[in-house]
């Protein structure tokens, strides 16, 4: 991102080498110590399906309160955990609380959903992550259909066999696929066709101005429609509008997720919500 802009650049880059090691080693000790004293949180956002009119999951993002700065957001301290491979632990400790509280949905009377973002680092490893989500899953007794992964689409761009592999596992355990940020990618549609997935998230940049913009219509337009032909489920990121909902809805867009239903909020504010959705659906039978 420093590379994008030339003020950050000149900020970021300027000091010394060495005053650079400094900052990341204080970052590292920083994360390792977020890791070990429990300060990275899973917030929860919640999918709204359209036909069903109700809550059927939710997506666990990273925050990161920090007790002196407060809360990092992810676009921050993921990219530095990439960069310092510390990504994997945190996806996994998120992944863990994630699957930790789907259960207490289920325990709350709630069958749902709950999806992870995953790092393409650690799909290139094969199916090693398969493997600790099944551990994961058996600890907790989660039935796999309650979890689903994200992953970026350019990650799959440059699909190795390895990537391939990987999401073949995951499936095969009867965990479900997302492709996160949808469009995005500049790539080859012709991926889709060799990939095992199951769900496609158009990224929050072609919802934004929908009710608008026109191109931004026919590129949703047309992802609903290949998406329908190829058995795929679509999900709308970044809906803050009652209007982008229905034109959305109008267009056959299975899911949606935005402000418009609810911010990422901690666990405890999540059985609210979900009480209220479900008192709408009474009102309106
Ligand atoms: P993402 O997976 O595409 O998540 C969607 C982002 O859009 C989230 O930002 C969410 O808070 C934000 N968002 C949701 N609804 C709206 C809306 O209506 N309007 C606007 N303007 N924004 C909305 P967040 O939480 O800052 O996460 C940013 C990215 O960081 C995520 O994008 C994901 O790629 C990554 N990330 C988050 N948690 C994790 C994690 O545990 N592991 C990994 N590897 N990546 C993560
Ligand atoms: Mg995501
Ligand atoms: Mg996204
Ligand atoms: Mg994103």
């Amino acid at each position: 991102q420093a590379k994008d802009s030339g003020k950050d650049c000149i900020v970021f880059y300027q000091p010394e080498m060495s005053d650079l090691a400094t900052v990341r080693l204080t970052y590292e000790s920083d994360l390792r110590r977020a890791l070990r004293e429990r300060q990275l949180q899973a917030y929860y956002q919640p999918k709204f399906d359209l036909s069903q009119q109700k809550i059927v999951g939710f997506e666990a993002l990273a925050r990161w309160i920090h007790p002196e700065k407060g809360m990092i957001s992810p676009g921050v301290f993921i990219p530095l955990a990439e960069e310092l491979n510390m990504i994997d632990q945190i996806d996994a400790a998120i992944m863990a609380q994630a699957v930790k509280d789907a259960m207490s949905w289920r325990q709350a009377g709630y069958d749902l959903v709950v999806s992870v973002n995953v790092s393409g680092r650690e799909l290139e490893r094969g199916d090693e992550l398969a493997q600790r989500v099944e551990v994961l899953l058996e600890q907790y007794a989660l039935p796999p259909q309650n979890l689903q992964i994200e992953i970026t689409e350019s990650v799959l761009m440059e699909l190795t066999e390895r990537v391939q592999q990987a999401l073949n596992a995951l499936r095969g355990l009867g965990v479900s696929v997302a492709i996160d940020d949808f469009g995005t990618g500049y790539s080859s549609l012709s991926y889709l066709k060799n990939l095992s997935v199951d769900v496609i998230k158009i990224d929050q940049s072609f919802v934004r101005e929908i009710t608008r913009v026109r191109e931004d219509q026919v590129i949703v337009r047309a992802v609903i429609a290949m998406a329908e032909s190829m058995g795929l489920s679509v999900l709308a990121e970044g809906v803050e509008a009652e209007e982008q909902c229905r034109f959305l809805r109008k267009e056959g867009c299975h899911q949606i997720q935005g402000y418009w239903i609810s911010r990422p909020t901690p666990l405890e504010e999540t059985f609210p919500l979900l009480r209220e959705y479900d008192n709408l659906q009474r009102l309106k039978a």
